[in-house]
Order: C-alpha cells, then sequence, then structure tokens
C-alpha cells in the first residue's frame, strides 16, 4: 500500500482538523474544500479503492457516514449535500487511500458539479449485466 498523505494524518504525522475518530475511522475538514464544511471520512485500513476495503473497516464507515453527515448539516445549516468515492486516478482520486467525501451544496455554484452523461438501458442487456454481477457477488 502507499504511504500516502492520508496514513501519515492517521499516524499524527502531519495535522488535520479532526471531526470524528474510532479504532477504524478517522474524519477531518478537506484542505481544498468545495464548499464550507467539506469533509473527508476516511478508513483506517490502508485500502486504495473501496473494492478492496475490509467488511469489517466497511461496516465501520457506513456505521459512522450518516452521523458525521447530520453534524455537517447541523453546523452549516446546508441540508443539501453530496457523498463522493473515487475510485482510481481515471475516476478523479489524487490521494490512494479510500475517502469519503461529505460535500455541502449550498447553491448552484459551491459544491460539487457533476456532468451526468445519462444513456439508457436496453432491456435484454441490463437482464444479463445483472444476472452475471450477482453471479460475481455470489463468488
Ligand atoms: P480525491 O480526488 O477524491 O482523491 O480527493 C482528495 C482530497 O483530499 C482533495 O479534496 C484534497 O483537497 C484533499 N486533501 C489532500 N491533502 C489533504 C490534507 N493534508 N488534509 C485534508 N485534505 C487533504
Amino acid at each position: 500500500m502507499a504511504d500516502t498523505i492520508f496514513r501519515k494524518i492517521i499516524d499524527g504525522q502531519i495535522p488535520a482538523h479532526k471531526v470524528y475518530e474510532d479504532d477504524k475511522v478517522l474524519a477531518f475538514l478537506d484542505i481544498g474544500p468545495l464548499s464550507r464544511g467539506h469533509t473527508l471520512v476516511i478508513p483506517k485500513e490502508p485500502a486504495e479503492t473501496l473494492d478492496q476495503l475490509s467488511d469489517e473497516s466497511a461496516a465501520a464507515l457506513g456505521r459512522v457516514l450518516p452521523r458525521i453527515c447530520r453534524a455537517v448539516i447541523a453546523v452549516t445549516g446546508v441540508k443539501e449535500y453530496n457523498v463522493l468515492e473515487n475510485n482510481g486516478r481515471g475516476a478523479h482520486q489524487a490521494v490512494m487511500h479510500v475517502h469519503f467525501h461529505i460535500i455541502p451544496k449550498p447553491g448552484e455554484s459551491e459544491g460539487l458539479g457533476i456532468r451526468w452523461p445519462a444513456g439508457s438501458l436496453d432491456g435484454a442487456e441490463g437482464q444479463q449485466l445483472a444476472a452475471k454481477i450477482r453471479a460475481a457477488i455470489l463468488s
């Protein structure tokens, strides 16, 4: 696993504005916020991408994510937000350690901007694809 900036934050080698910590999870303010309150929630486990994360760390993250979202809403007063998790450099991941962004969306010009080039799902292809993914989940 790469020795990332987030590993250094977990280890206390560099500072961060921490908002939550337990034995499996750490959350802190993003240093380059897209909006006020932009927070990162990371597992302490050094997985690079979400698919590499253990069930234990995933459960620990899932358990606290909504609670941290509620705190960000309460403090910023902004009820709308995006939760973003990038995997791989081509998918805009800059730090190769799993992290969930909580990004308040106070208005059109702040927060996350999304381009959503939606296609359409063919019925037959959808049936095949879903069957293959179901099988892959079980394997
Ligand atoms: P991503 O593109 O999903 O990998 O996002 C990485 C995020 O980490 C960016 O939003 C950065 O602003 C943030 N970031 C990088 N270094 C630090 C740091 N030392 N403290 C807090 N946030 C950081």
